[in-house]
C-alpha cells in the first residue's frame, strides 16, 4: 500500500486520509451491513483514530445501538450518502470501499458468517465466526 492511504465518498465533497498503517480487514456478513451497504456485505478496515484525518468536505453522524449493546457513530457524506466509517470505543471502522485504490484490500477475517448469502463464497483457510467473534 502506499501512504498515506486517500479516499473518500462517492461525490467527492469528503475526503480523507490514513497517516498510519492500518490493521485487519473484516468482512461482516450482518443484517446491519448488508441494509446499510445495500449488498451483501461491509468492509470494516480497522483503522486508529489518530491515523484518520478528514481533509476536505463536512461529514454528517448519527449514533446506532449495535445487537451487542455498544454504541457506534456513524459518519457519512451529507451530500451523497456514502457512509465513511463507524467509529466506538474500539476506534474506526472505515469502509474500505471507499478507499481510492482498494487493489491491495484482502480480508483476513469474515463475521457474522451464519448471516452470509449462500452464494458469497469464503476463501479456504481465511478465519471466520458465525456471530460478531
Ligand atoms: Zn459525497
Ligand atoms: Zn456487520
Amino acid at each position: 500500500m502506499t501512504q498515506p492511504l486517500s479516499g473518500g465518498c462517492q461525490c467527492g465533497q469528503l475526503r480523507y486520509e490514513i497517516r498510519g498503517t492500518p490493521g485487519g480487514l473484516t468482512v461482516c456478513h450482518c443484517a446491519d451491513c448488508q441494509k446499510q451497504s445495500g449488498s451483501a456485505f461491509g468492509l470494516s478496515l480497522d483503522v486508529d483514530p489518530d491515523d484518520f484525518h478528514q481533509v476536505s468536505g463536512t461529514a454528517r453522524t448519527f449514533e446506532w445501538l449495535c445487537d451487542s449493546g455498544r454504541t457506534k457513530v456513524c459518519v457519512f457524506c451529507p451530500d451523497c450518502g456514502s457512509r465513511i466509517y463507524h467509529k466506538g470505543e474500539w476506534g474506526i471502522s472505515l469502509k474500505a470501499g471507499t478507499l481510492d485504490d482498494t487493489s491491495t484490500l484482502e480480508p483476513g477475517h469474515h463475521v457474522w458468517t451464519k448471516r452470509r448469502q449462500p452464494w458469497v463464497a469464503i476463501p479456504d483457510g481465511v478465519s471466520q465466526c458465525e456471530d460478531d467473534g
